[in-house]
């Protein structure tokens, strides 16, 4: 069995959502006021996360699963969850606003977690202040230092650009990762922010951080992009390379091999899907893992060819970013 759709793609990288809830507040992503959190009684257990989990990797052809929120680190069961996934023999990976990182690297390094990538937008305190409405750089950074102390690694660091803000600071954060071997990655703004602020005219697009980029510094596009979202650059010969994912202006929908479940126990087959399928209930109503299997084989069956972010008839999907798992 496998998580097959009609138009020939077969997902085996499972993303988790653990939470929706977050302790930055983005401005891309998340309002200042925060939102109404998944209430704890329809968020899975750490029992229900691993149980479906195991449905994925046994029965489903699920290679490799990577956690991720709201905030995963806000999930106290993390490290028992990342355990439980590493014990069934795949990859595990995290992605992390890494506060907090510190302190549970060590922890998730010995649970198994093979791979991380931490968000950080800019290397200029007061910038970081100004985007994620927090004045707390310093954390992350202390993060990103314990996880390569833990041994957890390729680290790499994602990054947003919004025009006006810290779009003139790309290649300062190039140079700084460059300088701390972290590997990082552009992702262009999508439209999946809870207060709907994102406007095609004003993001920044992957050429223009190419553009941007290639002011400072000398790039090789690489080849051999798979289903990885972001396409390689070799950065002035080498070694280090940087990533762009230019989900929005240079989709690869058509290489997509990922499914998410969200914390409230949905399969969504795509970032940009408008329908979801309940395990939650199914699982909470007494289904066999058989059963299950089918549930979720049916929901990937539907996934659309492409985002359609480019249609006229586009419309942003109900649940935003952090409740969906980015
Ligand atoms: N809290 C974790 C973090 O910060 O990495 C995990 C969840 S967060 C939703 C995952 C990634 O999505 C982050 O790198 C974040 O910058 C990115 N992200 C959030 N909203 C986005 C948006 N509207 N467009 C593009 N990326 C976004």
């Amino acid at each position: 069995m496998q998580l097959a759709d009609r138009h020939g793609r077969v997902a085996t990288d499972l993303r988790v959502s653990l939470t929706d809830r977050c302790n930055l507040r983005c401005e891309y992503c998340m309002p200042a006021e925060g939102l109404d959190w998944i209430p704890d009684d329809q968020t899975l257990t750490d029992d229900e996360v691993i149980r479906l989990i195991r449905i994925g990797v046994e029965l489903l052809g699920i290679e490799e699963v990577r956690f991720t929120g709201g905030e995963p680190l806000l999930r106290r069961g993390l490290a028992g969850i990342v355990a439980a996934t590493h014990a069934l023999g795949v990859p595990t990976a995290l992605t992390t606003n890494g506060l907090g990182l510190e302190h549970t690297a060590g922890a998730l390094a010995k649970a198994g977690l093979d791979r991380i990538n931490v968000s950080l937008d800019t290397v200029d305190p007061a910038t970081f202040a100004q985007i994620t409405r927090r004045d707390r750089m310093g954390d992350v950074q202390a993060g990103l230092r314990a996880a390569v102390a833990a041994g957890i690694g390729p680290v790499k660091v994602n990054a947003v650009l919004l025009r006006d803000v810290n779009d003139h600071q790309a290649a300062d954060l190039l140079d700084w990762c460059m300088d701390q071997d972290y590997q990082l990655r552009f992702i262009e703004q999508m439209p999946l922010d809870a207060q709907h602020g994102w406007h095609r005219g004003e993001m920044i697009t992957a050429d223009e951080i190419i553009t941007r980029l290639e002011k400072e510094f000398r790039l090789t596009a690489l080849d051999g992009r798979g289903s990885s979202p972001a396409e390689h650059f070799l950065v002035d010969d080498g070694p280090h390379i940087v990533g762009i994912i230019g989900s929005v202006t240079r989709p690869f929908c058509g290489d997509c091999d990922r499914v998410r479940l969200t914390a409230d126990g949905q399969v969504r087959n795509c970032l940009f899907a408008r329908d979801e399928s309940d395990l939650r209930s199914a699982l909470r109503a007494g289904a066999s893992d058989a059963d299950l299997a089918e549930r979720w084989m049916i929901a990937m069956a539907s996934k659309l060819p492409g985002h359609g972010i480019d249609d006229p008839t586009f419309l942003q999907p109900s649940r935003p970013m952090s409740a969906i798992g980015g």
